[in-house]
């Protein structure tokens, strides 16, 4: 796996127990050709750990990782959506303090 700095320092507070079932055992959502867990380039948006990948059918897959809730193991496999609920909740947040 490649990782931003910022990134490899959420990663390490995974438990090893955490980090095998991010990688281990993950399939293409479109072709479900099996990845690779080291095929994985993992940075940081937002606050959370983002495992990018893409896949060799063309398809672009994250897989978000909220360190804070790694008990819920979220993972949210629509990157679009979830960016689009985020800035929502951002603006509303923000109207509510105006
Ligand atoms: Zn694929």
């Amino acid at each position: 796996m490649k990782f931003t700095d910022e990134a490899k320092v959420l990663w390490d507070q995974l438990s090893d127990e955490d980090q095998k079932a991010w990688t281990s055992n993950i399939h293409c959502q479109k072709c479900r050709t099996g990845i690779e867990g080291d095929k994985f380039n993992a940075s940081v948006y937002e606050g959370n750990l983002a495992l990018f990948h893409e896949c060799i059918c063309g398809n672009k897959e994250v897989r978000l990782i909220d360190v804070t809730m790694q008990d819920q193991k979220a993972i949210d496999d629509d990157f679009e959506a979830w960016k689009q609920a985020k800035l929502k909740a951002r603006a509303e947040k923000e109207k509510g303090q105006a």
